[in-house]
Formats: C-alpha cells, sequence, structure tokens
C-alpha cells in the first residue's frame, strides 16, 4: 500500500513530458495574462511575437498547443492557408486553439477552416482553458473509453471485443441480460453495442428496460443488425435506440462510430456530474461516489479515508478582493488537488469554499500527510489581486472507515473535525 499511496506523488512518464503552449496574440495585455496564469498550472509557455514563427518550436517528438487570434482570418486568405497547410504536416503533433474577441459564426467557421482543434470567445473562462488543453495534450493518460457489448454470440463478440482494442478502448460483455443492471451500475459504459436479435433475447425489449430507468437515459445505445426491415429499425429507434450499424461490419467504421460517439458520453456527463467552476464533482455526485468508494471498501475489506476542507476566512477574500478573486481562488485549490492527488481519489466541491476528498485504500496517517502537504503548498500560492500579492489557507478534517462506518457517520466526523482544525486556530488538519 506504502508504494501504491508513494507513486501517486511521483508523476508519471506521460506527466513528466513538457507541455508547451505557444502564445501569439496580438492584444499583448490577454497574451501576458495567460501566460501567467496556464505557467501556474504547470503548462511551459513561449510568447510569440506572431504565429509565423510558430514553426520553429514545433518539434516531431511531441505535442504542442498553439494559442492564435482568430479574428484576422476571415481577411486574411494567406495565413489561414499557411496555417491549414502547417496543422496537415504536423498532424499528430500541433494542436491549435483560436481566440476572438467577437463571437460570429463567420469567425467561428474561419478557424475551422484554417484547422482549428477549439475557439474559444474573449473574455474566456481560465477553467475551460486549461481543461481544453489538458485535453488537448492527449488521451495518453486518460482513462480509455468503456463500451459494454451485449451479444450472446462468442464468436461476434470477439470480433467487436478486438475492434474496439484497437481503437484504445476498453469492452464488457453481457451474454445473459439478467446482469446487464449491475454491469451497467458498476462499469458505467459510455455505451452499448446492442446485438439486435440474439437466441433467447430481442434487442429491442433490453433497449426498452434500459430506457425505463431514469438514470439510464444518458448512454448511447447502438444496434448491429442485418434487419433490413425498415419497421423493425424505426420502432428500435422509437424505444430509445441511437444508431443502426449494418451486419458484416466495416471495422474502422464501427471503430471511429464507437470512439466519437463514446467520447461525447464522456463530455456530457462530465458537465452534468460536475461543478461548472472548478471542473469537481458536485455535492450529489461526490456523495454518491462516496457510497460508492465505501461499498468496495467494504467487498476488498481495504480502508478509506473522507476529508473535507474549507478555505479559512474565505469571506474576507471575497470582501477585500472581490468575488470574481475568490473564485479564481477556488480554482486554484481545485486545480491543487487535482494535480497533487491520485487520478483514482474522487474529488468534489461540497458547497461554497467547502471541498471533499475520498482517499481509497489510505490509513489515516497517510492521509493527513497528504492533506498537510498540499495544506502547505496552497498557503505558499501567490494570490493576485490587481497586482497585489495575498495568501490563502485552509483547515482540513479527516475521518476514516472502518472507523466510522457509514456515509453520514464519515462525513459527520470528518466535520467534526474540520470544525476542530477551525477552533484551533485554522491553517491545520485535524484527524479522527
Ligand atoms: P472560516 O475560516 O470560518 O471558514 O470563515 P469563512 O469566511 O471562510 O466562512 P464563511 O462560511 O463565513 O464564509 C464563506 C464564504 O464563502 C461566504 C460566501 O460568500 C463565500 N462563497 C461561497 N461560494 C462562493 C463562490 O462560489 N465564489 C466566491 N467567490 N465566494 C463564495
Ligand atoms: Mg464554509
Ligand atoms: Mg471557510
Amino acid at each position: 500500500m506504502e508504494n501504491e499511496n508513494s507513486a501517486a506523488h511521483s508523476p508519471s512518464p506521460a506527466d513528466d513530458m513538457e507541455r508547451l503552449v505557444c502564445i501569439a496574440l496580438s492584444d499583448a495585455e490577454l497574451a501576458a495574462d495567460l501566460s501567467d496564469q496556464l505557467g501556474f498550472f504547470g503548462f511551459s509557455i513561449r510568447r510569440l511575437d506572431a504565429w509565423s514563427e510558430l514553426r520553429q518550436y514545433t518539434d516531431a517528438s511531441r505535442r504542442m498547443i498553439a494559442l492564435l487570434d482568430a479574428e484576422s482570418l476571415g481577411a486574411d486568405a494567406d495565413r489561414a492557408a499557411a496555417m491549414r497547410e502547417l496543422k496537415v504536416s504536423l498532424p499528430e503533433q500541433l494542436r491549435v486553439v483560436y481566440l476572438a474577441a467577437s463571437d460570429s459564426f463567420e469567425v467561428r467557421l474561419a478557424a475551422v477552416r484554417a484547422g482549428g482543434d477549439a475557439f474559444f470567445a474573449v473574455p474566456l473562462e481560465i477553467s475551460r482553458l486549461i481543461d481544453k488543453l489538458d485535453n488537448l495534450f492527449g488521451s495518453s493518460g486518460r482513462d480509455p473509453y468503456h463500451v459494454l457489448v451485449v451479444n450472446d454470440d462468442p464468436d461476434e463478440v470477439s470480433t467487436y471485443a478486438h475492434i474496439l482494442q484497437s481503437e484504445g478502448m476498453i469492452t464488457s460483455v453481457v451474454s445473459d441480460p439478467r446482469n446487464l443492471f449491475p454491469v451497467l451500475i458498476e462499469s458505467k459504459p459510455e455505451l452499448i453495442l446492442m446485438d439486435m436479435h440474439m437466441d433467447e433475447w430481442d434487442g429491442i425489449e433490453l433497449t426498452q428496460l434500459i430506457r425505463q430507468q431514469e438514470i439510464f437515459i444518458g448512454i448511447p445505445i447502438i444496434f448491429v443488425s442485418s434487419e433490413k426491415d425498415i419497421e423493425k429499425r424505426l420502432a428500435a429507434i422509437g424505444y430509445g435506440g441511437d444508431d443502426f450499424v449494418s451486419k458484416p461490419v466495416v471495422p474502422r467504421y464501427l471503430g471511429a462510430l464507437l470512439r466519437l460517439r463514446a467520447a461525447r458520453t464522456r463530455h456530457m456527463r462530465y458537465f452534468m456530474e460536475r461543478d461548472s467552476l472548478t471542473g469537481l464533482l458536485n455535492h450529489s455526485n461526490l456523495r454518491e461516489m462516496l457510497t460508492a468508494e465505501l461499498k468496495r471498501a467494504e467487498r476488498i475489506g481495504s480502508g478509506l479515508c473522507f476529508c473535507m476542507i474549507d478555505i479559512d476566512h474565505f469571506k474576507s477574500v471575497n470582501d477585500s478582493y472581490g468575488h470574481l478573486t475568490g473564485d479564481r481562488v477556488l480554482k486554484s485549490l481545485a486545480r491543487l488537488l487535482q494535480d497533487r492527488l491520485r487520478k483514482t481519489d474522487v474529488l468534489g466541491r461540497y458547497g461554497g469554499e467547502e471541498f471533499g476528498v475520498v482517499l481509497f485504500d489510505t490509513s489515516l496517517e497517510y492521509a493527513e500527510q497528504i492533506m498537510n502537504e498540499i495544506r502547505e503548498s496552497f498557503a505558499r500560492i501567490r494570490q493576485l489581486f490587481q497586482g497585489r500579492e495575498f495568501y490563502v489557507t485552509f483547515s482540513c478534517g479527516i475521518a476514516s472507515y472502518p472507523a466510522f462506518e457509514t456515509v453520514g457517520e464519515l462525513v459527520e466526523a470528518a466535520d467534526r473535525a474540520l470544525y476542530e482544525a477551525k477552533e484551533r486556530g485554522r491553517d491545520q488538519v485535524v484527524t479522527v
């Protein structure tokens, strides 16, 4: 356990790579602001005087992102063509994010035509930009998409599994639909690949069963079928199927279709489950995850810690520097937690300036050590308001399972510990 925990705090090889962002924007103030803020979140920044300098920084062995103006693209056909060419010559290495002060159809279209991968209108929300940059920097560190194959034919299952695997996705299989719901709940697949006609089961009926349950409303269901009867196909769509793939399947087509659909599901889930300011889980999903992690801990007999974090004197941060600055402080803490904790740890915004963290398979002593390290780092972050510096601290309470056995008990105990930390003078971690 010690090893697993300490490994979490040394960056993986993928994290080790410099994440280079080149900024070439005519608005010098915006460029300066973005380079400050992005630099703080671990990106390496190069400020360029002109987009044409970009070529100097491209490197065949790694990915780089350029932040460029979209506005002049429409008027400057040469520039648009040159950018498109550069993109084509570096399909894997270069990603381009276009920014524009005016958000119009024409400007967005010009950016797409110049090969833009993303578009943001200014003023932009920095956390959204950071998410997009993380996203563009690579799928390497991301979890693979998860597809559930519902099919009772072992040969077909292995064909699909092979196609999905070669596209970097993972597969679960349900050959007896009586197991369908536990699998859907436990593994939260991003997509279901449903066979229409099975020996004992009917794909349309199963689709009805799935769609009757509200929690599964959002999951795409793609039918694989040799069904030519248009009425049957319409019925399948009517009951909540999303698309058809005809048998025999064309592997490249199936692979690409499933990957794109799964990506969209993940994207939509992200917005449904997360707090829009910080990108962390929202209150209800944090509690849901705590419940699930507690069940998992019970099942495999491991420990777990729940940490409750509350920013100190946050009201006076808002009062002194304004709500927007307060928001930026919240985001900086969210991002710090994301950087320091394991990908498998659960992070949520519990409410206002309170955060909750679930550390799986972690002892109380180790959780205390981690949270103290984060606390010290946070206190050293230089927060800025109109060129003035200030520093913010937080207090933290930690409770552990199995000392506390239910979600209610854990949350209450962590809350009590947090209160104790405040009482003792704030900027500290208390365990119970
Ligand atoms: P303590 O050290 O005891 O925790 O003091 P505090 O000032 O942090 O606690 P209090 O509960 O009195 O104030 C919390 C403040 O957090 C009040 C509220 O305006 C602010 N807040 C809550 N949500 C947000 C938000 O989304 N953005 C900003 N900027 N402020 C928020
Ligand atoms: Mg509070
Ligand atoms: Mg507070």
